[in-house]
Protein backbone atom coordinates (compact mmCIF):
# COMPACT_ATOMS: atom_id res chain seq x y z
CA UNK A 1 0.00 0.00 0.00
CA UNK A 2 1.21 3.18 -0.79
CA UNK A 3 -0.37 6.37 1.02
CA UNK A 4 0.72 8.88 -1.32
CA UNK A 5 -2.66 10.65 -1.54
CA UNK A 6 -2.70 14.09 -1.91
CA UNK A 7 -4.96 17.64 -2.25
CA UNK A 8 -2.95 18.91 -5.53
CA UNK A 9 -6.40 18.35 -7.29
CA UNK A 10 -8.18 21.03 -5.49
CA UNK A 11 -11.69 19.08 -5.35
CA UNK A 12 -12.64 15.35 -4.11
CA UNK A 13 -13.22 14.05 -7.40
CA UNK A 14 -9.83 15.49 -8.97
CA UNK A 15 -7.97 14.13 -5.82
CA UNK A 16 -10.11 10.58 -6.43
CA UNK A 17 -8.86 10.96 -10.28
CA UNK A 18 -4.85 11.51 -8.98
CA UNK A 19 -5.00 8.04 -7.82
CA UNK A 20 -3.63 6.85 -10.74
CA UNK A 21 -0.19 8.82 -10.93
CA UNK A 22 3.46 8.52 -13.50
CA UNK A 23 6.12 8.23 -11.55
CA UNK A 24 9.54 7.58 -13.44
CA UNK A 25 7.72 6.85 -16.51
CA UNK A 26 5.87 3.97 -14.62
CA UNK A 27 1.94 4.16 -14.04
CA UNK A 28 1.38 3.72 -10.35
CA UNK A 29 -1.91 2.38 -9.35
CA UNK A 30 -2.63 3.80 -5.26
CA UNK A 31 -5.76 1.89 -5.59
CA UNK A 32 -4.79 -1.58 -5.46
CA UNK A 33 -7.15 -3.09 -2.68
CA UNK A 34 -10.07 -1.89 -0.21
CA UNK A 35 -7.66 -0.82 2.84
CA UNK A 36 -5.93 1.44 -0.07
CA UNK A 37 -9.79 3.33 -0.57
CA UNK A 38 -10.43 3.36 2.75
CA UNK A 39 -6.95 5.41 3.30
CA UNK A 40 -8.20 7.63 0.52
CA UNK A 41 -12.00 8.21 2.18
CA UNK A 42 -9.66 8.90 5.66
CA UNK A 43 -7.22 10.79 4.41
CA UNK A 44 -9.92 13.59 2.42
CA UNK A 45 -12.26 13.15 6.11
CA UNK A 46 -14.78 11.01 4.61
CA UNK A 47 -14.77 7.47 5.99
CA UNK A 48 -16.64 8.47 9.41
CA UNK A 49 -19.42 9.08 6.94
CA UNK A 50 -19.39 5.64 5.01
CA UNK A 51 -21.41 3.52 7.60
CA UNK A 52 -21.13 -0.74 8.48
CA UNK A 53 -17.95 -1.11 7.01
CA UNK A 54 -17.12 -3.86 9.27
CA UNK A 55 -20.21 -6.04 8.01
CA UNK A 56 -18.27 -6.03 4.50
CA UNK A 57 -17.42 -9.33 3.03
CA UNK A 58 -13.97 -10.05 1.32
CA UNK A 59 -16.21 -10.70 -1.90
CA UNK A 60 -18.00 -7.18 -0.70
CA UNK A 61 -14.91 -5.51 -0.80
CA UNK A 62 -13.62 -6.98 -3.71
CA UNK A 63 -16.61 -6.13 -5.56
CA UNK A 64 -16.88 -2.42 -4.63
CA UNK A 65 -13.04 -2.35 -5.53
CA UNK A 66 -13.41 -2.43 -9.38
CA UNK A 67 -16.72 -0.27 -9.00
CA UNK A 68 -14.62 2.54 -7.71
CA UNK A 69 -12.34 1.82 -10.30
CA UNK A 70 -14.85 1.80 -12.54
CA UNK A 71 -16.29 4.87 -11.51
CA UNK A 72 -12.56 6.68 -11.96
CA UNK A 73 -12.31 5.72 -15.24
CA UNK A 74 -15.56 7.14 -16.42
CA UNK A 75 -14.80 10.77 -14.57
CA UNK A 76 -11.60 10.93 -16.23
CA UNK A 77 -13.37 10.25 -19.40
CA UNK A 78 -15.66 13.11 -18.35
CA UNK A 79 -12.47 15.13 -17.30
CA UNK A 80 -11.07 14.39 -20.58
CA UNK A 81 -14.11 15.82 -22.50
CA UNK A 82 -14.62 18.84 -20.57
CA UNK A 83 -10.84 19.79 -21.55
CA UNK A 84 -11.96 20.27 -24.82
CA UNK A 85 -15.28 21.61 -23.94
CA UNK A 86 -17.47 18.90 -24.65
CA UNK A 87 -20.03 17.24 -22.34
CA UNK A 88 -20.05 13.73 -21.91
CA UNK A 89 -22.37 11.40 -23.67
CA UNK A 90 -25.85 10.20 -23.20
CA UNK A 91 -24.08 6.71 -22.58
CA UNK A 92 -21.96 8.48 -19.87
CA UNK A 93 -25.18 10.35 -18.37
CA UNK A 94 -26.89 6.84 -18.39
CA UNK A 95 -23.72 4.85 -16.36
CA UNK A 96 -23.78 7.74 -14.16
CA UNK A 97 -27.48 8.03 -13.23
CA UNK A 98 -27.27 4.44 -12.49
CA UNK A 99 -24.88 4.70 -10.27
CA UNK A 100 -26.55 7.14 -8.21
CA UNK A 101 -29.27 6.04 -8.33
CA UNK A 102 -27.78 2.36 -7.08
CA UNK A 103 -25.89 3.82 -4.20
CA UNK A 104 -27.75 7.02 -2.74
CA UNK A 105 -26.70 8.33 0.11
CA UNK A 106 -28.32 10.18 2.91
CA UNK A 107 -28.19 13.23 5.10
CA UNK A 108 -27.44 12.85 8.53
CA UNK A 109 -28.03 15.21 11.33
CA UNK A 110 -24.92 15.82 13.67
CA UNK A 111 -25.09 18.28 16.97
CA UNK A 112 -21.81 19.00 18.47
CA UNK A 113 -21.32 21.60 20.72
CA UNK A 114 -24.45 23.26 20.03
CA UNK A 115 -23.69 23.03 16.35
CA UNK A 116 -25.73 21.79 14.06
CA UNK A 117 -24.22 20.06 10.37
CA UNK A 118 -25.67 17.96 8.16
CA UNK A 119 -23.14 15.24 6.08
CA UNK A 120 -24.17 12.92 3.40
CA UNK A 121 -23.78 9.81 4.59
CA UNK A 122 -23.35 6.44 2.56
CA UNK A 123 -23.80 2.80 3.34
CA UNK A 124 -20.36 0.94 3.25
CA UNK A 125 -21.82 -1.21 -0.04
CA UNK A 126 -22.91 2.15 -1.73
CA UNK A 127 -19.70 4.59 -0.84
CA UNK A 128 -19.29 4.39 -4.52
CA UNK A 129 -21.86 6.77 -4.37
CA UNK A 130 -19.79 8.98 -2.64
CA UNK A 131 -17.49 9.16 -5.87
CA UNK A 132 -19.96 9.45 -8.15
CA UNK A 133 -21.63 12.32 -6.00
CA UNK A 134 -18.52 14.08 -6.17
CA UNK A 135 -18.41 13.47 -10.66
CA UNK A 136 -21.16 15.09 -10.52
CA UNK A 137 -20.09 17.74 -8.36
CA UNK A 138 -17.25 18.50 -10.47
CA UNK A 139 -19.13 18.26 -13.62
CA UNK A 140 -22.09 20.95 -12.05
CA UNK A 141 -20.70 22.96 -9.46
CA UNK A 142 -17.24 24.25 -10.88
CA UNK A 143 -16.20 26.27 -14.14
CA UNK A 144 -14.98 23.75 -16.52
CA UNK A 145 -12.47 25.86 -17.45
CA UNK A 146 -10.43 26.18 -14.47
CA UNK A 147 -9.94 21.76 -14.71
CA UNK A 148 -6.37 21.58 -15.97
CA UNK A 149 -4.51 19.00 -16.58
CA UNK A 150 -0.65 19.54 -15.09
CA UNK A 151 1.59 20.77 -17.99
CA UNK A 152 4.37 18.44 -17.48
CA UNK A 153 4.21 15.46 -20.41
CA UNK A 154 4.92 12.83 -18.88
CA UNK A 155 2.25 13.86 -15.86
CA UNK A 156 -1.25 12.62 -15.32
CA UNK A 157 -2.66 14.74 -12.73
CA UNK A 158 -5.07 17.22 -12.81
CA UNK A 159 -6.58 19.73 -10.50
CA UNK A 160 -9.00 22.58 -10.17
CA UNK A 161 -7.38 26.15 -10.74
CA UNK A 162 -8.65 28.49 -8.03
CA UNK A 163 -5.85 31.15 -9.06
CA UNK A 164 -7.28 34.83 -9.61
CA UNK A 165 -5.61 35.08 -13.27
CA UNK A 166 -6.23 31.01 -13.43
CA UNK A 167 -2.21 31.21 -14.24
CA UNK A 168 -1.85 27.42 -12.25
CA UNK A 169 0.25 24.94 -14.30
CA UNK A 170 1.44 22.11 -12.45
CA UNK A 171 0.35 20.15 -10.27
CA UNK A 172 3.37 20.59 -7.82
CA UNK A 173 5.24 23.10 -8.45
CA UNK A 174 8.50 21.75 -6.37
CA UNK A 175 7.96 18.36 -8.54
CA UNK A 176 6.35 19.16 -12.36
CA UNK A 177 7.35 22.71 -11.96
CA UNK A 178 11.09 22.33 -11.21
CA UNK A 179 12.02 19.69 -13.53
CA UNK A 180 10.29 21.83 -16.28
CA UNK A 181 11.99 24.58 -15.31
CA UNK A 182 15.52 22.46 -14.82
CA UNK A 183 14.93 21.40 -18.22
CA UNK A 184 14.58 24.37 -20.60
CA UNK A 185 17.32 25.78 -18.31
CA UNK A 186 19.45 22.69 -19.44
CA UNK A 187 18.46 23.35 -23.15
CA UNK A 188 19.52 27.28 -22.89
CA UNK A 189 22.22 26.78 -22.05
CA UNK A 190 22.94 23.78 -24.24
CA UNK A 191 21.67 26.32 -26.79
CA UNK A 192 24.32 29.07 -26.10
CA UNK A 193 26.91 26.83 -25.75
CA UNK A 194 27.16 25.00 -29.18
ZN1 LIG B 1 2.54 17.19 -12.64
Amino acid sequence: MINDFTNVGNHPALNFLNTRLIKKDQRIELLESFTDIECWLDAFGVLPYMEDLTNLSDQDKSILVTEVLDVRSKLEEMVDHLMVGQLPNHLWVEYMNDKLRQNAGYDRLIINENKVSIVRSYSARNLVGYFADQTLRLLNDVEHSRIKKCSSTNCIMYFYDSSRNMSRRWCDVSQCGNRANASKHYHRNKGTNT
